[in-house]
């Protein structure tokens, strides 16, 4: 394939990309270090916006997978860059994990108690979440119409026994609420793929997006202009991708085929 020549940048999701759960991928160790050899960059890129980076680079350590925080860009980041991009200056309401408010806090945002003091809401995956937070957010949008942004758009996050309800869930009991919806950062959004593409000073046409959900991470890659690649490691089932009207520019079974000639197209 002609394209994955001038790729310089692989844009990596995680669970169901290079591992799953708690089990690393056997060809992951490989792909990685095959990236890197041939002098191109990688990035680990997550929606969720409930951990930290040092929680990631911790994950991955404990899968035996050497990374820095260097390595990593989450919607978190994403979504301070689109804050100061937007709304710069702004004093936000934050319905989110402590660590998500201190990201915010440390990219020189200041972070509101209440409402009343806010000129932007943001919504977070809120393992911490509250009905007080929840009635703020409320608040804020049926009195104030104030900005409001969520930094992805997930319904659910996976876990051990199933599911549990992620940031597009609490959105939607937002939006029965108040019929207000957000403005996304997350996949399928292209901002956390421009982002990345910045900060490494790059091109669409040198940026693959390597990831095992069609409706987010294909999706991101498609609509940045990059090069999009499925791999069949994860959530996607041949009968989901039949179904998907987003078409990946490549399909593989999983990462390890990236350099082998064996793929679909
Ligand atoms: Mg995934």
């Amino acid at each position: 394939m002609e394209r994955l020549q001038n790729i310089k940048l692989f844009l990596l999701d995680m669970d169901g990309t290079l591992y799953l759960g708690n089990r690393l991928f056997e060809y992951t160790p490989s792909f990685l270090s095959a990236i890197r050899k041939q002098g191109n960059r990688y990035l680990f890129i997550t929606n969720n916006s409930s951990k930290s980076v040092s929680a990631y680079v911790e994950k991955l350590a404990s899968l035996g997978i050497a990374a820095c925080e260097e390595d990593f860009l989450t919607s978190s980041q994403a979504t301070a860059y689109y804050l100061h991009q937007h709304h710069n200056g702004a004093r936000l309401f934050v319905c989110g994990t402590e660590s998500f408010k201190r990201e915010l806090q440390r990219a020189g945002f200041t972070v509101t108690e209440t409402v009343d003091e806010a000129d932007c809401v943001v919504m977070g995956f809120d393992t911490e979440l509250t009905f007080a937070k929840l009635e703020q957010v409320c608040r804020a949008l049926c009195t104030r119409d104030l900005p409001y942004i969520a930094t992805n758009p997930d319904v659910v996050c996976p876990t051990e026994f199933g599911s549990v309800p992620d940031c597009g869930s609490v959105c939607e009991m937002v939006y029965n609420a108040t019929g207000k919806r957000p403005i996304v950062i997350g996949k399928p959004s292209p901002l956390m793929i421009q982002l990345a593409m910045h900060k490494c000073g790059v091109k669409p046409e040198e940026t693959a997006v390597i990831g095992d959900r069609i409706y987010t991470d294909i999706k991101s890659g498609l609509n940045a202009g990059a090069l999009s690649i499925l791999v069949m490691s994860g959530e996607t089932t041949e009968e989901i991708l039949a179904a998907s009207p987003d078409k990946p520019d490549l399909i593989l079974p999983h990462v390890g085929y990236l350099f082998g000639k064996e793929f679909r197209q």
